[in-house]
C-alpha cells in the first residue's frame, strides 16, 4: 500500500484528469449515465482513480438503476471515510477515500435489503483493475 497521499492543489492538478480533478478533489457529480462504469459487469476491484487503494469489490456492484456504480458495502470500511454533507434542502452522507481524503460519491439507504445500504459513486473516482 503507498503512504498517505497528500499532495498540493498543485500536484493533483497535476496528477488527475480535468474532469478526474473535478470529481475528487472538487466534489463533483458526474452526469448519471455517462461513466464508465454504471452499467459494468466486469469482475475486479474497483479502485481509487486518485491514489490506487482498493475501495469496492464487482461482488458487491448491483444494477440500481441510478445511472452511477452502485455497491452494498466496500471492501474495506477502513478504505472509506464517511463524512455529514449537510446542504441547503439536503443531508447526505459523503464517501471518501481514506487514504488521499479524495471525494468519491454518497451513501444512501435506498439499496437491496436486508442492510439497504447503497453507496453511490462516481465512475471518474473509480478504476477497475479487471480480475484475470
Ligand atoms: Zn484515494
Amino acid at each position: 500500500m503507498s503512504k498517505k497521499e497528500e499532495l498540493s492543489d498543485k500536484e493533483w492538478k497535476k496528477k488527475l484528469s480535468k474532469e478526474e480533478y473535478r470529481l475528487l478533489r472538487e466534489k463533483g457529480t458526474e452526469k448519471a449515465f455517462s461513466g464508465e462504469y454504471w452499467d459494468s459487469t466486469d469482475e475486479g476491484t474497483y479502485t481509487c482513480a486518485a491514489c490506487g487503494q482498493p475501495l469496492f469489490s464487482s461482488e458487491t456492484k448491483f444494477k440500481s438503476g441510478t445511472g452511477w456504480p452502485s455497491f452494498t458495502d466496500p471492501i474495506d470500511i477502513k478504505n472509506i471515510v464517511l463524512k455529514e454533507d449537510v446542504g441547503f434542502f439536503t443531508k447526505r452522507t459523503e464517501v471518501l477515500c481514506s487514504n488521499c481524503q479524495s471525494h468519491l460519491g454518497h451513501l444512501f439507504n435506498d439499496g437491496p435489503k436486508p442492510a439497504k445500504t447503497r453507496y453511490c459513486i462516481n465512475s471518474g473516482a473509480l478504476k477497475l483493475k479487471k480480475k484475470k
